[in-house]
């Protein structure tokens, strides 16, 4: 089995909706192993999403995920990492498949409800950035 690092974002649970996309993943097959909600400092967000500072959106994004508490997940699963991609949807709403989280929640590009590792090495840097050895079992 394989894990991945999942991220519901602040537009999501602003809007009271982290049990709507938990139960997303849990019927597509992924099980959550470990969860906790924090609140990101805009340096903890840019630190995190490190990997695109040299773009637009950067600052943005930073500010975002830092604008209200985030849940954040480790969910297990045969093939986890694209799995959880394909219950996420595209980055952008406009192009996400019907019944796809993004699809029925997200708001824009920016503010789309949910983030998920996108490789293996992503996936093992994402957990250890938010969870210690003792908090996964
Ligand atoms: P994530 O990494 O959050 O799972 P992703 O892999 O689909 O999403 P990335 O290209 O890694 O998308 O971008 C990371 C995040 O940055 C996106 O989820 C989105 O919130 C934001 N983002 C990406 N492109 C734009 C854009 N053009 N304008 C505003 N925000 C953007
Ligand atoms: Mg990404």
């Amino acid at each position: 089995v394989e894990r991945t690092l999942s991220i519901i974002k602040p537009d999501a649970t602003k809007r009271n909706l982290t049990g709507k996309i938990v139960a997303k993943f849990e019927d597509a097959g992924l099980r959550v192993v470990a969860s906790k909600r924090i609140h990101l400092s805009p340096a903890q967000a840019g630190a995190f999403y490190a990997e695109h500072s040299a773009r637009g959106f950067y600052g943005e994004l930073c500010e975002f995920m830092a604008s209200e508490p985030v849940v954040v997940q480790v969910l297990e699963g045969e093939s986890a990492i694209a799995k959880n991609r394909e219950v996420m949807g595209a980055t952008n709403p406009a192009n996400a498949e019907a019944g796809t989280i993004r699809k029925e929640f997200a708001l824009s590009m920016g503010e789309n409800s949910v983030h998920g590792s996108d490789s293996e090495a992503s996936a093992a840097r994402e957990i250890s950035f938010f969870f210690s050895g003792l908090e996964l079992v």
